[in-house]
């Protein structure tokens, strides 16, 4: 047993589960952990779940050349994301091989033989591969600590609940990262160390309530990289906006690299001028990002990143073009 002044629960996220009828514990059937560990390549991954890290490893199994399959109850490709955008997505990854089957669900996976699962889908399709990988979400991982033992209370969503300190419903006991429930990412468990380290050393300048914008990359080939709000979102908070947008293929640099592929939007708020989102696919976006999360955090108008000088030639240079939106001038 041990005791201390202070404890900060940082046990990350578990892969979920699925509750699949048949044999989910075949060697052939794996989570993003346990594939990764696997030596040969699949001659066919089947992969249910179409969210990020489905379509990541998607991206990256057809890129080693295995065939893909995606298996997902959605009608459509990224609800969350930009439609423009998503479709482009749907586009480049039909193109390279995935086949994408919608609006099913898998419901049953069968031993074949010595080297392939057979699944059965909601569809009535069935779908044979030689590696099943189960990217249905990742949720908190609380399990072993013993937390019905304590007054630590959970959300709804079973993440440890937590203040705008992150510190959880007993005091003195902090809980950071995945197992407190929102964005999952390396770098949200970073800036909660920032956030209980202020608490604590600090001047109780700094919690969940100011952290401004958060970007994020869904690393696929090329990858799309997102901060802010879509049209859709935008739309309906009642914004007014502008929108920019600009093939990857009519900037310069997109030719010196050799990639062509991709689309960048931005959409930008007609009254205050400022950025209200971006959704960046193509070649650099995850280093592009941050520059559009930068000037949305410093509320600085989008003619900030419009009339930047930039070398060239690189692709922050095509800022110039993209944030070129039709806004009336005030001056
Ligand atoms: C396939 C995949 C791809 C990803 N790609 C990205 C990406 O590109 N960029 C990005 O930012 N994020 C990515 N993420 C998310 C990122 O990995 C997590 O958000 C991040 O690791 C969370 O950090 P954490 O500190 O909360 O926990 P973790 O990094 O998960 O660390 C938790 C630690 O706690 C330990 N632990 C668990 N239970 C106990 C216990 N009872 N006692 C002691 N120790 C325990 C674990 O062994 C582990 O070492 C990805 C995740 C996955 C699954």
């Amino acid at each position: 047993m041990l005791t201390a002044e202070h404890i900060f629960i940082n046990t990350g996220a578990i892969s979920n589960i699925p509750p699949l009828k048949g044999d989910l514990t075949s060697n052939k059937v794996y989570t993003s952990t346990s594939l990764m560990d696997r030596k040969k390549l699949p001659q066919h991954l089947a992969i249910i779940g179409g969210g990020y890290i489905g379509m990541e490893f998607a991206s990256m199994y057809r890129t080693f050349g295995a065939e893909v399959t995606v298996i997902t109850p959605e009608e459509e490709l990224l609800p969350r994301e930009d439609r423009e955008i998503a479709a482009e997505v749907q586009k480049i990854m039909t193109e390279k091989g995935v086949r994408f089957i919608f609006g099913a669900r898998a419901q049953e996976i069968k031993e074949v033989n010595e080297d392939e699962v057979s699944l059965s889908l909601s569809n009535g399709e069935t779908v044979n591969a030689n590696a099943v990988l189960l990217a249905t979400g990742r949720k908190p991982n609380i399990e072993h600590l013993g937390l019905e033992n304590t007054s630590i209370e959970l959300t709804e969503d079973g993440a440890i609940k937590v203040n705008e300190h992150l510190e959880t419903t007993v005091r003195n006991v902090w809980a950071l990262g995945d197992v407190k429930g929102g964005m999952q990412f390396t770098y949200i468990s970073l800036d909660d160390y920032r956030i209980v380290e202020n608490y604590l050393f600090g001047d109780l300048g700094y919690s969940l309530d100011s952290r401004k914008n958060i970007p994020y990359t869904m690393f696929i080939d090329p990858p799309l990289s997102r901060v802010g709000l879509t049209a859709k979102e935008a739309e309906e908070k009642g914004y007014e906006f502008a929108e920019g947008k600009m093939l990857v293929a009519s900037h310069p640099r997109a030719h010196v690299i050799n990639d062509l592929r991709g689309l960048f939007k931005v959409f930008i708020d007609k009254k205050t001028k400022k950025i209200l989102g971006a959704s960046l696919f193509g070649p650099e976006s995850p280093e592009l990002i941050n520059l559009v999360k930068l000037a949305m955090d410093l509320d600085a108008p989008y003619t900030l990143l419009r009339d930047q000088i930039y070398n060239h030639p690189v692709m922050s240079e095509s800022f110039n073009t993209l944030f070129n939106v039709p806004i009336k001038r005030t001056v």
